[in-house]
């Protein structure tokens, strides 16, 4: 049987126009809520392979918590800009879900937008934390992925898959500072300092209420940025 290695996984990247790539397995070595989460969706899964498409900066920094009433508004970019990524990303799952396929790998696409419980904000497979389990990156104190090539500024897909692939090591990086300027800044006051152990402390519903007023947020992910691209700098 053939083993996917991590040459594999980058030509696959590079081909499909994917910024960063990992894989997981799934097995009793593994995570064991990985395995409860994916042995729904398939049984007899080996492995699940995380796609990623970085959030330009440039749009990400024209996101303001709140706009005057009749002004156009950058940070309105932000959705027609993910949609774009979403697209991409779905096109990257379905090709590598239909490459595993042809080689009779039972594979299962998982896209940009997971179908979610909206009574509880329950996605189907919480890829940021498939993605953290691969290396790819820290949830941070906004409950997003930080990445150490783009920090929060990406989009997330998944293939769950019968394919050995080999899983990834870890990269460096990516990591809450705990400066807590995602805390000072949500507009919703969603957002708390997490207790012991927890990785993040949110109220979503707080989040969402925000968010379907119609505006434009993400202010949590553009601070975030700038402070880690700060810290870069220093
Ligand atoms: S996206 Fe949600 S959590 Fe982030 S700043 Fe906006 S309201 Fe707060
Ligand atoms: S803004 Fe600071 S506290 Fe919030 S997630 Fe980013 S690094 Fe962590």
């Amino acid at each position: 049987m053939d083993v996917f290695d991590r040459s594999f996984l980058d030509r696959m990247k590079a081909g499909l126009d994917i910024d960063l790539a990992g894989a997981v397995a799934v097995g009793d070595t593994g995570s064991p809520e990985l395995k409860r989460r994916v042995s729904p969706l398939m049984p007899t899964a080996r492995s699940v392979v995380v796609f990623a498409k970085e959030i330009y900066q440039e749009v990400v920094g024209l996101l303001r918590p709140s706009s005057e009433a009749g002004q156009a508004h950058g940070g309105d970019l932000l959705p027609m800009h993910t949609e774009y990524l979403n697209g991409r990303l779905n096109r990257g799952v379905h090709e590598l879900a239909a490459y595993f396929r042809q080689l009779g790998y039972r594979s299962l696409p998982l896209p940009a937008i997971a179908p979610t419980d909206q009574r509880f904000l329950e996605g189907l497979l919480s890829y940021k934390h498939v993605a953290e389990l691969t290396g790819m990156g820290r949830i941070g104190w906004h409950s997003m992925l930080i990445t150490g090539q783009f920090g929060p500024r990406v989009r997330l897909a998944c293939v769950v898959t019968e394919a050995p692939v080999e899983p990834s090591p870890s990269s460096p990086g990516g990591s809450c500072t705990g400066c807590g300027a995602c805390i000072e800044s949500c507009p919703a006051k969603a957002l708390e300092v997490p207790g012991n152990g927890m990785a993040y402390s949110m109220n979503k519903f707080s989040c969402r209420t925000y968010r379907q007023a119609g505006l434009t947020c993400s202010v949590c992910m553009k601070v975030c940025d700038e402070a880690l691209t700060a810290g870069q700098r220093a």
